[in-house]
């Protein structure tokens, strides 16, 4: 990976951070979401479907309400990015006492990664998903949507403020290795920010969201880590074995994200048409959907071991020291007239 990166470089000169960040996650061959299954205890991260059986049974909660109030119609059933398939099958676990929900939901994924994809039918073989790799091929019907940690894995680009003004941040090479670098912007910035600070914007994640809520005839919930309001800040990290190391070390092998900008995201929401709720932090979200109870319920069949597991479970999702207040919820509804629960 790193030669093919760096002849590329070396042909066409440095190359922006949202090109690098997409050919390091998704290079057909040796993209990082290409190859192995990069979750859980021994993979790089763990999300929270993989932390608790009681994520998915909120968000299962919050679609079964969603498909309520559109009046129980068959639909699609989104899930944009779903790793290992957990979320889902922990959806589809949760509703399978819900009356008509079974004939109504048609399982759709939106992924990229072929390793994933064969762990996903695995997940989810009675449920017959369909699989896509952008939104256009989906059909045309009402539809709930959910993206757990998928925007984070979209390329951002970087404007960083140097002593003559804003330039473009950019991956070159320094004595044979990757190196990031500066290039001139096309026009003039005229914001005044320290000396090497960073901007990042996300041209690709926004395009990805003005095409879901043009697709959108129902409502989408978007659950991921960043802030509400836009700022400076290089927040571009990769994680390899649970350890933060250089986003240009470990090319391919590393995830490599950056935080979700959600000021962004709404702004290109409702420029698309969408009404939105939130951003709520996930805390609260969770609190409010019914967390606390169901944790509650589960604990009173539980081993003392499995109490202890299910309090430290709950304490890791929605405790503002852990993923309750960095981990932001947003939800967006187009063409129906929807009351979003959790917000
Ligand atoms: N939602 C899961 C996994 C999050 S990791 C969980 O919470 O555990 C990001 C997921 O998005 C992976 O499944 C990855 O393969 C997928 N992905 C990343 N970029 C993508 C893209 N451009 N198109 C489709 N899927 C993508």
């Amino acid at each position: 990976m790193d030669e093919i990166l760096k002849n590329l470089i070396r042909e066409k000169g440095p190359i922006d951070i949202a090109e690098f960040m997409g050919l390091a996650l998704g290079h057909p061959a040796h993209g990082y979401y290409m190859k192995g299954d990069p979750f859980g205890a021994r993979g790089d991260f763990t999300t929270a479907p993989e932390i608790s059986q009681m994520f998915g049974e909120m968000v299962a909660a919050w679609i079964m309400d969603v498909w309520q109030q559109m009046g129980s119609p068959v639909f699609t059933l989104l899930e944009c990015g779903p790793g290992r398939g957990t979320l889902m099958a922990d959806i589809m676990r949760a509703t399978k006492n819900v009356p008509g929900f079974y004939d109504s939901a048609k399982v759709h994924l939106l992924e990229i990664s072929p390793a994933l994809r064969a762990m996903q039918a695995a997940a989810l073989e009675n449920y017959a998903p369909e699989w896509h790799v952008n939104l256009e091929t989906l059909p045309d019907r009402p539809m709930i949507v959910v993206a757990n940690e998928f925007l984070d894995a979209l390329p951002v680009r970087q404007l960083i403020h140097t002593a003559d003004g804003w330039k473009e941040r950019v991956v070159g090479i320094a004595n044979g290795n990757f190196a990031f670098d500066t290039k001139e912007l096309p026009f003039n910035l005229p914001v005044d920010a320290a000396e090497g600070a960073i901007f990042e914007i996300s041209p690709v994640r926004s395009q990805f969201v003005t095409d879901l809520v043009k697709k959108l005839n129902g409502a989408a919930l978007i659950i991921d880590y960043g802030h509400s309001e836009s700022g400076i800040g290089d927040t571009l990290q990769a994680l390899k074995s649970h350890k933060y190391i250089s986003p240009l070390e470990e090319v391919g092998n590393a995830d490599l994200t950056t935080h979700v900008d959600f000021h962004a995201v709404k702004l290109a929401a409702e420029a698309a048409g969408a009404e939105v709720s939130g951003p709520v932090e996930q805390g609260a979200f969770l609190k409010d959907l019914g967390i606390g109870q169901r944790a509650e319920i589960l604990t009173l069949r539980a081993t003392p071991a499995q109490k202890f597991d299910i309090e430290k479970a709950l304490q890791r999702l929605v405790d503002p020291s852990q993923m309750g207040s960095l981990f932001k919820v947003m939800g967006l509804t187009n063409g129906q007239n929807l009351s979003l629960p959790g917000f």
